[in-house]
C-alpha cells in the first residue's frame, strides 16, 4: 500500500548528487565529469551523475576482480551469503516507498506500477534466489564402474550487467540476485535515464553487510562505460537487458576481448492473438489494452500486435477504444494514474515517428496518435490504436517501445500462426481462447519464450522468462536463471 502523505512528502525532495559505487565507496568520476538526470515528468533537471570513463569501469572491474579472487564472497558458506542477501532485500523493502517515488522522478512510470514492480518485486527477487543459494546441490555422474564423476558447480568471476531504463530494479534484481547468490561478484551499468535507484540499492547492499567490491555500480554512457565492461579482459559473463543493436555489439565486444559468455534479453514484438471463441471478450480487451499501455508500453514483453480473429474486429476494437480512452495519462506520481510519462524526448519522438508513417500509409488511428500534457514541459503520450495494419508495415515489424498498439486482422487459426511468427522477435506472446485443443496447438505453434493464456502477463518469479530468435538468449528469472552464473567443473576420479 503507498502511504500518500509519505509519498507527498517525498515528491518534490531535493535529490543529491549522484555517485558511482566502486569498492565499497560512493565516488565521483574520474575525470568524465557530471551528467545532469532529467525527470521526464516535468523536463526538469533532477540531479546530476557521473559521466562514468574508461577508467571508471576498470576500477570498478577490478574492484570485483578481487573480490572475487580473494574469496571474500564467493567463499563464503553458500548460507552465509543468503543471510546477507536476505538483510538486503529488507532494507530495499524498508525504503520501497522512498525507491519508488525516486525511480519514478528518474524514468517515468506510474507509481501504481513501479511501487509494485520496482522495489517490491526486486526485493522478492533478491529474497527468492537468496533462498535458494543453500539448496543447490552438485551432481554424481552415472559412470562406469570403478570411476567417480563428479560434477561442481563454481561461481563463474566477474559478471558485467548492462540494464535498461523501463524497469531499473526489477530487471537488475534479475540479474544481481542469482549472480551475487552464486558467489559472482559483479558491475552493473544502468541505462543513463535510470540510474538513481540502482545505485541507492547498491549503498543498501553495503550496509547489509555485502563486502565491499562484492557490487560496484558505474553510471555513464553506454557507448563508454558499457563498452568498456563488454571489451574487458576481466570479466567472465555479460548479462544484458536492451536493444537488438547493442546486443551485437556486446557479442563481438566478447568476440574481440576474452569470450566472455553472453546472455541477451532483447525486445519483441509480441502477438496478443483473440479468437471469436474467447471466454470473456471484456475481460480481454481490458487486460489486452493493459499489457500494451502500462509503462506506457515501456515494457519488453508489451503486447504489441493484436491479431483479432475478423469476425469480432469491430466490437473487439470498439471494446478496446473505450478502455484506452478511460486510462488516465498523467502525473507518475498520482496513484490514480494509469500511465505515466515517456522515458524521455528522443523516446516519444521515436512513438510519434511510428504513428506518423502509419498515418502516412492510410492506416486508421482509432484512437490516440499524439503527443498529450505538453505544458507539463514532461513527455507524455496518449495510448494509440492503429487498425488494418499488414503484417509487413514497420509498425507490425519493429519495436516501438511506446504505448502504440498495432491491430491486425486474421481469418484461420494457421493465418494468425503465420502472422505471429512473421517478425525477427519471440519474446511474448498470448492466446485467448476458450478451445482448450487450440490452445495448447497455439502454445507450440507460436514461437515465443512465454505465451499465456487468457492473460498477459503477471508471470512471478518462479518461471523463466527469455526470448528466442532475435529476442535473445539466456533466462532471467526460475532457478534456471543461474545457470548463466555457474561454471560446471567436472572431478574424474579412479576407484
Ligand atoms: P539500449 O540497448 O540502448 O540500452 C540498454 C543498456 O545498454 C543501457 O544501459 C545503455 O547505456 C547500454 N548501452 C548502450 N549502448 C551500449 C554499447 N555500445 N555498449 C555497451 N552498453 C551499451 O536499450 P534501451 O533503450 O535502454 O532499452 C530499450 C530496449 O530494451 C528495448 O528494445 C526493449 O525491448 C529492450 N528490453 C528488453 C527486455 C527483455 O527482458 N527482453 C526488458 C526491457 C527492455
Amino acid at each position: 500500500m503507498i502511504d500518500r502523505e509519505k509519498l507527498t512528502a517525498l515528491r518534490d525532495a531535493p535529490v543529491a548528487p549522484a555517485a558511482h559505487v566502486i569498492d565499497g565507496a560512493r565516488c565521483q568520476a574520474s575525470g568524465g565529469g557530471t551528467m545532469d538526470v532529467v525527470s521526464p515528468l516535468d523536463g526538469s533537471v533532477l540531479t546530476t551523475m557521473p559521466r562514468g570513463t574508461a577508467d571508471d569501469a576498470a576500477a570498478a572491474i577490478s574492484a570485483a576482480r578481487k573480490a572475487f579472487d580473494d574469496g571474500r564472497w564467493s567463499g563464503l558458506s553458500p548460507a552465509a551469503r543468503k543471510a546477507v542477501l536476505l538483510k538486503w532485500a529488507d532494507l530495499v523493502d524498508a525504503h520501497a516507498l522512498e525507491l519508488a517515488v525516486l525511480g519514478v522522478r528518474n524514468n517515468g512510470t506510474e507509481i501504481s506500477m513501479a511501487f509494485k514492480a520496482e522495489p517490491v518485486s526486486a526485493a522478492a527477487t533478491i529474497r527468492y534466489f537468496a533462498e535458494a543459494a543453500d539448496k543447490l546441490y552438485g551432481e554424481i555422474a552415472p559412470a562406469a564402474p570403478g570411476t567417480l564423476g563428479l560434477v561442481h558447480r563454481e561461481p563463474a568471476g566477474v559478471v558485467g550487467a548492462i540494464v535498461p531504463w523501463n524497469f531499473p530494479l526489477m530487471i537488475g534484481a534479475w540479474k544481481l540476485g542469482p549472480a551475487l547468490a552464486a558467489g559472482c561478484t559483479v558491475v552493473l551499468k544502468p541505462a543513463e535515464t535510470a540510474s538513481l535507484t540502482l545505485l541507492r540499492i547498491a549503498e543498501l547492499a553495503l550496509d547489509a553487510g555485502l563486502p565491499r567490491g562484492v557490487l560496484n555500480v558505474v553510471t555513464g554512457e553506454g557507448a563508454t562505460v558499457g563498452a568498456a565492461i563488454a571489451e574487458s579482459m576481466d570479466v567472465d559473463v555479460l548479462v544484458f537487458t536492451g536493444s537488438g543493436p547493442t546486443g551485437r555489439r556486446l557479442l563481438e565486444a566478447s568476440a574481440r576481448s576474452n569470450f566472455k559468455r553472453v546472455y541477451l534479453e532483447l525486445g519483441g514484438k509480441s502477438p496478443n492473438i483473440v479468437f471469436a471463441d474467447a471466454p470473456d471478450l471484456d475481460e480481454a480487451a481490458k487486460v489486452s489494452a493493459h499489457g500494451i499501455f502500462r509503462n506506457s508500453g515501456q515494457v519488453c514483453v508489451a503486447g504489441s500486435r493484436l491479431l483479432v480473429e475478423r469476425t469480432i474486429h469491430d466490437a473487439f476494437v470498439a471494446k478496446l477504444k473505450s478502455v484506452a480512452e478511460a486510462m488516465v495519462v498523467g502525473d507518475p506520481l498520482d496513484p490514480a494514474t494509469s500511465a505515466g510519462a515517456i522515458n524521455s524526448e528522443r523516446q516519444l519522438a521515436q512513438n510519434l515517428r511510428f504513428v506518423a508513417e502509419a498515418r502516412a500509409k492510410g492506416r486508421t488511428i482509432v484512437t490516440g496518435g499524439h503527443r498529450v500534457r505538453e505544458d507539463s514541459g514532461g513527455f507524455y503520450m496518449a495510448p494509440t490504436i492503429v487498425a488494418g495494419v499488414s503484417p509487413e508495415d514497420a509498425l507490425a515489424q519493429e519495436e516501438v517501445f511506446g504505448p502504440v498498439l498495432a491491430v491486425i486482422p486474421f481469418d484461420t487459426e494457421e493465418e494468425a500462426v503465420a502472422i505471429a511468427n512473421g517478425t525477427q522477435f519471440g519474446l511474448a506472446a498470448a492466446v485467448w481462447t476458450a478451445n482448450l485443443s487450440r490452445a495448447h496447438r497455439m502454445i507450440r505453434a507460436v514461437k515465443a519464450g512465454v505465451v499465456h493464456v487468457n492473460t498477459y502477463g503477471g508471470a512471478d518469479i518462479t518461471v523463466p522468462l527469455g526470448g528466442v530468435k532475435q529476442s535473445g538468449n539466456g533466462h532471467d528469472k526460475s532457478l534456471h536463471a543461474f545457470d548463466k552464473f555457474f561454471d560446471l567443473k567436472t572431478a574424474w576420479i579412479k576407484l
